[in-house]
């Protein structure tokens, strides 16, 4: 197709892997069956960073052993590149994988460790010797060419570990909890230099983490994971902004849940009650009257007001404990009935102290309804 043809396909557009109602089912026989993954159906774009988040045992790994091939689904299927790969060897996909525990091997040099797939795979010394120094430039590691993983830090046998696998120049890398050795400095660093280089090589990533700011910093898209069910998949701010149900709203960063029920809904305005008092704002759900929900506000998006001024959404109640964190404090309001609310405050506005009676307000737009 010719270069400005409007219609061709991007880059962006590709779909680089395909899960189609993939189910990965552990223990069939005698004991109770595991579902670590459950019906699962999703799309991820070439040159796209895509993340599994989700906590432990949600079957994060599960997923990306079966991408690697190191696993089969017990049913669905599985296409890389519009091709359906279930049952085709690791080997044979050109996907990589970076683990946890870089499993280096002690005795090689780092040019030997690197370029170890590539001698397995008979390619010529002249052409190995140039691939795995293009690799270890990519990580900024060609000075350390001859030193043994003994005489690198826990940050830099990570980035052979990542030249190791780049030298294979695979279309998709994935990336399991491959900072989860290093200390929080250095795992920082690690994020933003990472991240850099998937920008700068365009290959796609896949990478799985429990850490959610780890995947907020990353990511392009994020899939929140939970009992072997994709809860929710969007961009970092879609999924802070826009949690769609109490699970990724409570697994992503803090935030208040308070319970409360819808009064009425006319066109756009819902009336909920909740806390003993009746709040209207508009919503978009189609909500009925006497459906329970949640309402999800972030301890950010609260202030404290005088208590004689009007607000849409107010909440009345006991001062409690402040936390300080720096530029914020995490304040706490106890409502009548123990719910207890939090609040972020800048340390460089005033508060109420603790035990004194306050009210906490915040913007309608700012509650997201979840009703499931
Ligand atoms: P973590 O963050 O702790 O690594 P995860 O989200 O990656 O967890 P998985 O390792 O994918 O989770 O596990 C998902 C579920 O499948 C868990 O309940 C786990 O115990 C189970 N599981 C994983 N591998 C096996 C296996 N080989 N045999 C039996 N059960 C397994």
């Amino acid at each position: 197709m010719p270069p400005n043809d409007k219609t061709a396909p991007t880059r962006a557009d590709r779909i680089a892997i395909e899960l189609i109602d993939v189910c990965k089912i552990f223990g069939t026989t005698g004991e109770k069956a595991t579902y670590a993954v459950d019906h699962m159906n999703l799309k991820i774009r070439a040159g796209e960073f895509f993340t599994f988040l989700g906590p432990s045992g949600c079957g994060k790994t599960t997923t990306l052993r079966m991408i690697a091939g190191f696993e089969e689904p017990t049913s669905g299927q599985l296409l890389l590149d519009n091709k359906e790969v279930t049952g085709v060897p690791a080997h044979q996909r050109n996907i990589n994988t970076v683990f946890q525990n870089y499993a280096l091997f002690p005795h090689l040099d780092v040019e030997r460790n690197v370029g170890f797939g590539l001698s397995v795979k008979g390619v010529a010394k002249s052409e190995r010797k140039a691939r795995v120094m293009a690799a270890l430039e990519s990580v900024h590691m060609a000075h350390a060419v001859h030193r043994k993983p003994s005489e690198l830090s826990g940050g830099q046998q990570q980035r052979i570990a990542l030249a190791r696998a780049l030298v294979n120049e695979p279309s998709v890398l994935l990336l399991d909890e491959p900072f989860g050795a290093l200390d929080l400095k250095l795992r920082r660093e690690m994020q933003l230099e990472v991240k850099e280089m998937q920008r700068r090589l365009g290959i796609t990533f896949i990478f799985v983490t429990h850490d959610q700011e780890e995947a907020l910093t990353m990511s392009d898209r994020i899939a929140v994971m939970s009992s072997g069910v994709i809860q929710q998949v969007d961009g970092p701010v879609g999924i802070y902004e826009r949690p769609a149900n109490r699970f990724t709203a409570g697994f992503i960063g803090d935030m208040n849940m308070i319970n409360a029920a819808v009064v009425t809904k006319s066109g756009k305005t819902v009336v909920v009650e909740a806390t003993g008092s009746q709040f209207d704002f508009d919503c978009t759900l189609p909500l009925t009257r006497g459906q329970t929900c949640t309402l999800a506000i972030r301890p950010e998006a609260l202030h404290f007001v005088t208590p004689d001024t009007r607000h849409q959404v107010s909440f009345s109640g006991t001062v409690g404990e402040a936390i300080y964190i720096g530029t914020d404090s995490v304040c706490s309001l106890i409502l009548p009935g123990g719910i207890k609310l939090q609040a972020r405050i800048r340390n460089t506005q005033s508060r109420p102290e603790t035990g004194q009676m306050a009210t906490l307000a915040c913007d309608p737009s700012a509650i997201r309804i979840l009703t499931q």
